[in-house]
């Protein structure tokens, strides 16, 4: 896969990374990173079509690759997901906490179904996940957790109730957990990525039964992302791969930003 390799192929070599959401979008960037630096990923989420997909392409670039069916809004099938990864490759150095899902909507009609859906998936996913590999980290005498944010979040941002309070969430997970587990060797940190074209993205610049609006998503890079350019997966993936290194060794509680600029210069669509 274009774009993936930075990184010595051996610097992960022996590390086993689980992501969640990893047969899309950022997820999949994150783990053609990930194995690209020589680590065997299992990547996870609801739909096998998704996994499936992403598994051809990550082998058809050398890498091991295991595929896992789980709902992150369930702590049984979130167990089971740890137990059989944990079970088939002995350890889990990395979990990726980056299953997601969100959509516009306006609050005073958000209903209560919808607002579940959000915060189960984007918060209790993240930390049910983590919970679920602590034990498993901890025996092996520790391990990296690295959960996927945002930045909506620091200043508010109209219609995302739902993702914004998930993932204001998400970031005070990570200092907590942090504290928690630095004991046991257990590293926590997030990545709040910018704007990235992915499907779900794109779709905001899609008008209904047309094909994404290129000059507008155009526009939007040079006015809104002082860097002038949207986000590639990869640009979070490398970090990740990073954090998942020696390099991370020392890095704890941390939330990492990688948007172009796109926050501190604070343009909305
Ligand atoms: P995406 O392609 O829609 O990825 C979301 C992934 O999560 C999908 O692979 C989906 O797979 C999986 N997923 C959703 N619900 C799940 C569930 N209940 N259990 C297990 N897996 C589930 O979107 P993306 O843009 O790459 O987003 C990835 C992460 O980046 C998210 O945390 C998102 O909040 C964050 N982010 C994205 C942007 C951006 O501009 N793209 C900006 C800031 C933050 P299945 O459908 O197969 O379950």
């Amino acid at each position: 896969m274009n774009g993936t390799r930075i990184f010595p192929p051996d610097l992960l070599a022996g590390k086993v990374a689980l992501v969640t959401g990893g047969g899309t979008g950022i997820g999949l960037g994150i783990a053609a990173c990930l194995s690209a630096a020589g680590a065997t990923v299992a990547i996870a989420s609801r739909k096998p079509e998704h996994l499936a997909a992403a598994a051809e392409a990550l082998r058809g670039a050398g890498g091991g690759v295991t595929t896992v069916e789980t709902n992150v809004r369930e702590p049984e099938a979130v167990a089971r997901m740890v137990e059989r990864v944990a079970g088939e490759h002995g350890r889990i150095d990395l979990l990726v906490n980056n299953a997601a899902g969100n959509f516009y909507a306006p609050s005073a009609t958000l209903s209560p179904n919808a607002w579940r859906a959000v915060v189960e998936t984007d918060l209790y996913g993240t930390f049910y996940c983590s919970q679920a590999v602590y034990p498993v980290m901890k025996a092996q005498g520790g391990g990296r957790i690295v959960s996927i944010s945002m930045t909506l979040h620091y200043r508010g941002w109209p219609l995302m109730a739902h993702a914004t309070a998930a993932k204001a969430g998400v970031d005070a997970l990570t200092r907590t957990l942090a504290l928690e587990w630095a004991g046991d060797g257990i590293t926590v940190n997030a990545i709040a990525p910018g704007p990235i074209p992915t499907e779900g993205v794109k779709k905001a610049f899609t008008p209904p039964g047309g094909a994404p609006d290129v000059p507008a998503m155009d526009e939007f890079a040079t006015r809104a992302i002082p860097l002038g350019r949207w986000g590639k997966p990869e640009d979070v993936g490398h970090l990740v791969a990073f954090l998942a290194s020696p390099a991370g060794d020392w890095i704890t509680g941390s939330i990492f930003v990688v948007d172009g600029g796109s926050w501190l210069a604070g343009e909305r669509r």
